[in-house]
């Protein structure tokens, strides 16, 4: 489906109906607005996507904003890791703007609702204010600082902000309504006290406002037209546009608020908390895990910045919270490494084949093609010789017919070589096959265009010549959690869902052409998956990641559990 032909998303037809009513085009714009606590997850790319995609599609600014307001919870170095993902999935915003820019204004507003009777100094401990907030069902309390004098506030304020007073022992609130059915309407706190440095404005404030205050008027300042966030924000509608009617002028846009439902994944968590945890307490290695569903560590997993966005734009977006399934994303990865990640021949658990009648001390080099799906992409050389690698799952003594690898008597042919008859075997002490000795059909080489080459064998093994290969290290990931939503079941903890065998290390022999591969390169290890090249390796030592097998195995798994 493509992006010009697929139904509008029940966003697009709000804005629609705003451009039919006669909001201007060029009005548009967007924000993605990131708290920088934590690094981006694949959540986060679908309201990227979301709101990037809008930008595309009506031609409009989409703003990049931090919305940096607890200085406890936030770094810099999760500001630049933001900024590094965002433009890894393709997108280009307009302004990088951070809310702490607009504390200063954010407080001239403050000092303004205070003078108007519509906020007030509350000196209560933060216990008392929550028992005087009430119930859904019954009103709140009144403050008894809820009357204080607008000149006392006022001195209370200023106070509050060049640090005279110590953290929790007075807070700004909004003077709305005590008995509102809405608990977010009850004299919301707009300001708390914080003696903490800021990673941006560093010890400027002594007071930090909060998420309700600063969002709607950052959303306001920026001239948003639709600020879209998750559904949990739906019941603060009503808040932000309270706080909007105290700031906005005539002839301004007004912006407004619309939810969308939260994109969960299987086999995995997406909450910054709950990643945050797993980095901690070593359950991963990093952030950039490339077990971990965030952007970076999905990146160093291989994935495709395409197959996020089509993934995204797949699910669409919903009104109703749900879980994707994590196949699905490993679908779109596979359609994209499909038609550009480059064909080689990789060896993982090896067993040695010899082919006795191919003369020894003697190589070749046979042509391979570097994928077929991309006529552009060539063909490179190969060694053959006498030794080679296969899986060793790939062998046999003995099988049915319908096993179409190699067994004592069957042939194969070996994939852009020749066809091989397996004679017999040899075993070591423990009866474990260590060499499986075959011939070869001289004739039958792939490509050569005689008789034999064009033979129809079942079966096609990848394979490598031992003299030749390289050896690599590669890394085998599952899945991080067995169960499909480890942080929904009542009474346990996500962390007793963690899979202990997500991550498995082999070392594995290669094609020699792969000594040159770079971090980052992606290719397909014929038969058995994708694979790219991880920022660990060194000139000594190559390290790879599996980023999908071929073939998505636990579909046959959770259908025999059925
Ligand atoms: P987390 O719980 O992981 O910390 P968050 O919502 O607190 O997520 P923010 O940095 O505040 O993280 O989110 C930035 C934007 O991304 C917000 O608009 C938020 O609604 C959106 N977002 C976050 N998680 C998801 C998700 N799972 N699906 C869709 N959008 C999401
Ligand atoms: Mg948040």
């Amino acid at each position: 489906m493509s992006e010009a032909t697929r139904s509008l998303n029940f966003i697009e037809h709000i804005i629609e109906d705003d451009l039919a009513a006669g909001f201007p085009k060029g009005g548009l714009r967007f924000r993605f607005p990131p708290e920088p606590n934590g690094y981006l997850h694949i959540g986060h790319a679908s309201s990227i996507c979301l709101n990037f995609g809008l930008g595309l599609r009506y031609q409009a600014p989409v703003n990049l904003r931090f919305d940096d307001t607890n200085p406890t919870k936030e770094e810099q170095e999760y500001v630049d890791a933001i900024k590094a993902d965002v433009e890894w999935l393709g997108f280009r915003w307009d302004r990088e703007c951070y809310a702490s820019d607009y504390f200063g204004r954010l407080y001239q507003w403050a000092v303004d609702l205070i003078r108007l009777g519509k906020a007030y100094v509350d000196s209560q401990p933060s216990e008392e204010i929550a028992r005087q907030k009430g119930t859904p069902t019954e009103p709140g309390t009144n403050s008894p600082f809820r009357a204080r004098s607008v000149d006392e506030n006022l001195l209370l304020f200023q106070e509050m902000k060049t640090g005279k007073h110590p953290e929790g022992t007075h807070v700004l609130r909004a003077k709305i309504d005590m008995a509102s059915p809405n608990m977010l309407m009850r004299d919301p706190v707009m300001y708390r006290i914080l003696h903490k440095a800021h990673h941006r404005t560093n010890t400027d404030w002594c007071i930090y406002p909060m998420y309700d205050w600063t969002h709607g008027e950052s959303d306001y300042i920026e001239q948003i037209s639709h600020s879209l966030c998750t559904l949990e924000f739906k019941p603060h509608r009503e808040l932000y546009d309270w706080f909007l009617d105290q700031v906005a002028e005539a002839g301004k846009v007004r912006p407004k608020q619309r939810e969308f439902a939260r994109r969960n994944l299987s086999h995995t968590v997406v909450s910054k908390r709950k990643l945050l945890q797993l980095v901690n307490q070593g359950v991963v290695h990093g952030w950039d895990d490339p077990r971990m569903p965030t952007i970076s560590g999905l990146r160093r997993r291989g994935c495709p910045p395409e197959a996020i966005r089509t993934f995204a734009d797949t699910i669409g977006i919903a009104k109703r919270d749900n879980v994707v399934d994590v196949s699905l994303l490993e679908f779109h990865m596979r359609e994209h490494l499909n038609k550009t990640a480059p064909r080689v021949m990789a060896v993982l658990d090896p067993v040695k084949v010899v082919v006795l009648n191919y003369p020894e001390g003697e190589s070749e080099w046979v042509e391979a093609e570097n994928n077929p799906e991309d006529p552009g992409a060539g063909f490179r050389k190969v060694p053959f010789s006498r030794e080679l690698y296969i899986e060793r799952e790939d062998f046999r003594e003995e099988a049915n017919r319908k096993y179409f690898r190699l067994k004592l008597g069957g042939e194969v042919r070996l994939k852009n070589a020749y066809i091989i008859t397996a004679e017999h075997v040899v075993k070591d002490a423990r009866g474990e096959i260590v060499e499986v000795h075959c011939t070869y059909d001289p004739k039958s080489l792939s490509g050569s265009g005689t008789e034999e080459s064009l033979k129809k064998v079942k079966g096609t093994l990848h394979w490598v010549s031992v003299a030749h290969a390289m050896e690599a290290e590669v890394r085998l990931y599952d899945r991080l959690f067995s169960d499909p939503v480890p942080d929904q079941h009542k009474d346990r903890d996500f962390l007793e869902f963690v899979n202990p065998d997500s991550l498995q290390t082999v070392k594995a022999f290669l094609e020699p052409g792969l000594s040159e591969a770079k971090s980052g390169e992606q290719f397909q290890f014929q038969r058995l998956g994708y694979f790219c090249v991880d920022p660990d390796t060194t000139p000594a030592k190559l390290v790879f990641n599996r980023t999908v097998p071929l073939r998505d195995t636990w579909a046959k798994v959770e259908q025999q559990a059925e």
